[in-house]
C-alpha cells in the first residue's frame, strides 16, 4: 500500500447491489482544505492509516476522492414536518464509499461537499460552525452510548459561504451503519421494482436473521427505533428535525442540525427555529417515531401480503407494539437512572412530573438523587429510597456532562472566528460524561436562565 493513500478498500455494495438509488458524482474542489477535527480513535477502529488520513485534507473535504472509490450521491424523499417531499437526495452530501470492518460495513460519507443534482436551491455546502456541532454532538451521544453516526473529521475548505454573512465553508467526513433512511424507502417504493432490491439489501446489512421476511425485517426496525428513542427520552436529548428523511434503518441517531439537550425538564421543549408548531417537541418524539414508522411500514406492503390491503393488517399489528416497546426500554432505563433494578410506572411518573413542576434540570437532578442533594421532594425522596437504589450503580448511567447548549454554542461562536480551544475543550469533557473531575465542574451547570429562554436552534446549513 503507497504511504500516501489514506483510504484503501473502499467498496460500492449499495450503489452496485440497488440500482437507480444512486448517481456517481464528486465532491466540489476546496481551495485551500485544512483538517479542524479529527477522530483519531475513530480513525484505528476503522484501520485507517491515521497518519497519512490527518495530512489528507483533500481527501476528507472531497477534493480528491481516495483512489479507486466510485462516490455517488443517494436518492431519497421524506415527510418533512409531515408534508411529502419527493425528491430530497443528498443535496450537499456524498457516499464516499464503504469500509468492511472486521465484516462490520459501514459508510464513509461527507457532508458540505459541494452541489449535486439533488441540491435543488442550495449551495450544497455547509460551515463550520454547524459541522463542528454535528462532530461534537455524535461524539457525545457515543460515549453515551446511543447509537448514532460517528465524526471521523471536519475539514475547512478555506472558501468562505454566505449564510446570513461570510462563514468559513467545512465538511464533516461522517462514518454510519449506513445512510438507509426511511425516506430511501418512500423514494424506492415509487419507482418500478425498487422496493424489494433495497430491502433484501437493508436486512443483509443490518438485520440478517430476518432474511427473506419482510414483517420481521419491518418488526426490527421498529424495535431499534423504540430503543432509540426512548435512550434519547433517557438523555434529554431534542433531536429538532425528525423527517422520515433523518430516521435510518439501522437504527442510529442521525442528522445533528437543530438538536439540544434539556436543562430543566419540559416535555414541551422545543428549541429549533423553524418548529413552529411543535411537532418535534422533547415529549412528542416516541409519537412522531411510530408516525415515521408508520409511513415506513406503507412502503413494504407490497413485499408483506399478496396484495397490499391484506398487508395492511399485519404491518399495523407490528405498528401498534411500537409503544409497548418504548415503555420497555423506557422504563428498563429509567430503573437504572434510579439505581433500581425495576421500576413502577406511577413512581417515575410521579418524579417527572415533580421535575416538570419545579423546572429541575434534568441531567444534574439523577446525580443530585445518588449524592442526596436534589430538590425533589421529601415524599418521592423516601418512596424511591425505601426501594433501596444502588448509588454506585447510578453514577454508572447518568452522565455528569452533556453538550449543555449555552457551551456549545460559546465554543462554536469561537470556533467560527478562528479559536478552536473551547470546542476541543468541551469535546474532550463529554467524551467522558461519567467520571467527575473536578476541574469539569462548571460543565455541569445548567445555562443561566436568560440563555434558556432565547435559545434556539437552526436546520444546520
Ligand atoms: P437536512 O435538513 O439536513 O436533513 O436536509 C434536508 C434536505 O435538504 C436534504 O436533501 C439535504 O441534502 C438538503 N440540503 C440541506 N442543506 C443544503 C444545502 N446547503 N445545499 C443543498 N441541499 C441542502
Ligand atoms: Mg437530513
Amino acid at each position: 500500500m503507497p504511504a500516501h493513500t489514506p483510504i484503501t478498500g473502499l467498496e460500492s455494495t449499495f450503489a452496485r447491489e440497488v440500482p437507480g438509488l444512486t448517481v456517481p458524482w464528486q465532491g466540489a474542489h476546496a481551495p485551500q482544505p485544512r483538517v479542524v477535527a479529527f477522530n483519531e480513535r475513530l480513525a484505528r477502529e476503522l484501520h485507517l492509516d491515521v497518519e497519512a488520513l490527518r495530512s489528507a485534507p483533500e481527501v476528507l473535504s472531497g477534493s480528491t476522492a481516495p483512489e479507486g472509490s466510485s462516490p455517488v450521491a443517494m436518492a431519497y424523499s421524506g415527510h418533512q414536518f409531515g408534508g411529502y417531499a419527493p425528491l430530497l437526495g443528498d443535496g450537499r452530501a456524498l457516499l464516499v464509499g464503504e469500509l468492511d470492518i472486521d465484516g462490520r460495513r459501514v459508510d464513509l460519507h461527507l457532508k458540505g461537499s459541494g452541489r449535486t443534482p439533488f441540491s435543488r436551491g442550495g449551495d450544497g455546502l455547509a460551515v463550520v460552525g454547524p459541522m463542528l456541532r454535528e462532530y461534537l454532538v455524535s461524539e457525545a451521544m457515543h460515549a453515551l452510548a446511543i447509537p448514532t453516526t460517528r465524526s471521523l473529521a471536519v475539514t475547512t475548505t478555506g472558501q468562505d459561504v454566505l449564510r446570513e454573512g461570510p462563514e468559513p465553508g467545512a465538511v464533516l467526513a461522517r462514518v454510519a451503519a449506513s445512510h438507509i433512511r426511511v425516506g430511501t424507502f418512500e423514494y424506492a417504493v415509487r419507482q418500478e421494482g425498487l422496493v424489494q432490491p433495497l430491502a433484501d439489501y437493508a436486512i443483509a446489512r443490518h438485520y440478517p436473521s430476518a432474511e427473506g421476511d419482510y414483517l420481521a425485517f419491518f418488526g426490527a426496525v421498529v424495535e431499534a427505533q423504540a430503543s432509540l428513542v426512548a435512550q434519547w427520552m433517557l438523555t434529554g436529548f431534542v433531536h429538532g428535525v425528525m423527517n422520515t428523511d433523518n430516521t435510518t434503518i439501522s437504527g442510529q441517531t442521525i442528522d445533528y442540525g437543530p438538536c439540544a439537550f434539556l436543562d430543566a425538564f419540559d416535555r414541551s421543549a422545543v428549541f429549533s427555529s423553524i418548529d413552529h408548531s411543535g411537532r418535534y417537541a422533547f415529549g412528542n418524539q416516541p409519537a412522531v417515531l411510530q408516525w415515521n414508522l408508520a409511513r415506513f411500514g406503507e412502503t413494504l406492503l407490497s413485499l408483506i401480503g399478496p396484495t397490499p390491503e391484506e398487508a395492511i393488517a399485519p404491518v399495523t399489528a407490528v405498528l401498534d407494539t411500537f409503544f409497548e416497546r418504548y415503555e420497555r426500554h423506557f422504563n428498563a432505563g429509567m430503573a437504572a437512572k434510579l439505581g433500581l433494578d425495576s421500576v413502577e410506572t406511577a413512581l417515575v411518573h410521579d418524579l417527572l412530573n415533580i421535575m416538570e413542576r419545579g423546572g429541575l434540570d434534568w441531567t444534574g437532578t439523577f446525580r443530585a438523587l445518588s449524592r442526596g442533594t436534589s430538590s425533589v421532594d421529601a415524599e418521592w425522596i423516601s418512596r424511591w429510597r425505601a426501594l433501596g437504589p444502588s448509588f454506585d450503580e447510578m453514577d454508572l448511567v447518568n452522565p455528569l456532562y452533556i453538550p449543555r447548549n449555552h457551551l456549545l454554542d460559546a465554543a462554536l461562536k469561537a470556533a467560527t472566528a478562528g479559536d478552536l480551544g473551547p470546542f476541543e475543550a468541551l469535546l474532550d469533557v463529554v467524551t467522558h460524561p461519567f467520571a467527575q473531575r473536578d476541574e469539569w465542574a462548571e460543565f455541569t451547570r445548567p445555562a443561566p436562565q436568560e440563555f434558556q429562554t432565547g435559545f434556539q436552534t437552526f436546520c444546520g446549513t
